[in-house]
């Protein structure tokens, strides 16, 4: 249930209200806007009867929400939600995700696989123009035969790599176990084959870092919020949801892109949503084509695979950009950012 207040409602009865709803058992979740205060309520609220609470003088309107998430909700949170990664940290360069004027790109290699490997593809990248550096050192892979990442070695390589460009550095947690390694990490990756691992979504929850949350390989949008859900109730907000392709009938593609995501997402939630086109297509040749159509539909912004010999890559090899390709690509989304009014 969301309950608004009505304008000029003063702090010490807003605490008031919000003390009388905690002894009812109930979690609260506030959002000041620049007009009004809107407060979430968290739990059962099954017993509560909406027009009751219009007894209070301060209460312009009291409804439930019928959607099963509620701190990812835009009703809950009419405002956009905009990540900051990178912040307050001396020599990294400051990105946000979701302030409506850039689509930043988080780019990189699949995996880091050596030293030069990271280091290339991070000039490479950053020259580009890309954000944020990515690069896998905890690898899900279908085969327990292939490469599976550098792990620890791997974190330690992309810090190096963040110290010497000043990119903020994103990779993925497969572990609760390896969450100690991440200390240093701006942007802990959800891949889709743990989004509901939901021991993993409630410890990330109380971590204090954000999150980019992949959408499960035959995950519902309605899912993929409720496993977004599971780490804002565990007090972390800053969550950026991300769309990487499902699973359908056609094998054309590795997986098929779903670009009405975007628009339905931004609808129903005020979390920033990223277009990874890399992993939705599998082809490094279609993976321009998705970027932009990307970019058109509004995304806050792209993950998208680079390498400096994709052909050599240790994994996903097929799908990789190298840095000519990707150069060539960031300025033309570019010009499509600028018909949506933004930039890279
Ligand atoms: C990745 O980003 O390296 C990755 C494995 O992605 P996904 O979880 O979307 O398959
Ligand atoms: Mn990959």
């Amino acid at each position: 249930m969301i309950v608004i207040l009505k304008k000029g409602a003063t702090e010490p009865a807003i605490n008031e209200f919000v003390e009388e709803v905690k002894q009812k058992g109930l979690g609260v979740h506030i959002s000041t806007g620049v007009d009004k205060t809107i407060i979430g309520l968290l739990g059962d609220t099954s017993k509560l009867v909406p027009e009751d609470f219009l007894a209070n003088d301060i209460v312009e309107t009291a409804e439930r929400v019928s959607a099963p998430y509620k701190m990812a909700s835009r009703s809950f949170h009419p405002e956009n939600t905009v990540v900051c990664i990178g912040t307050g940290q001396s020599g990294v360069i400051e990105c946000k995700i979701g302030d409506g004027k850039t689509v930043p790109v988080i780019a990189g290699p699949c995996a880091v696989e050596t030293e030069d490997q990271i280091m290339n593809a991070a000039f490479a990248v950053k020259k580009a123009g890309a954000r944020i550096l990515r690069g896998g050192a905890y690898k899900p892979r279908t085969s327990p035969y292939s490469f599976q990442g550098l792990g620890k070695e791997g974190i330690k390589l992309l810090e190096k790599a963040k110290k010497e460009t000043g990119l903020p550095i994103c990779t993925e947690l497969m572990a609760i176990s390896e969450l100690k390694n991440f200390e240093n990490v701006d942007l802990i990756q959800v891949g889709a084959r743990n989004f509901q691992n939901f021991d993993l979504l409630k410890e990330l929850g109380k971590f204090n870092k954000p999150v980019l949350l992949k959408r499960g390989l035959s995950g519902t949008i309605n899912e993929l919020l409720m496993s977004a859900e599971y780490i804002m109730a565990n007090g972390n907000e800053n969550v950026i949801l991300c769309e990487r392709g499902i699973r359908t009938y056609d094998g054309y593609t590795r997986n098929c892109l779903d670009v009405s995501a975007v628009p339905y997402l931004h609808k129903v939630s005020h979390l920033p949503v990223v277009i990874d086109p890399s992993h939705a297509c599998g082809i490094r040749w279609m993976v321009g084509t998705l970027a932009q159509s990307a970019v058109a539909a509004g995304a806050d912004g792209l993950e998208i695979e680079v390498h400096c010999c994709p052909e050599k890559a240790w994994s996903d090899a097929s799908q990789q950009l190298p840095p000519s390709q990707f150069e060539e690509l960031m300025i033309k989304l570019g010009k499509y950012a600028a018909v949506e009014g933004k930039t890279m």
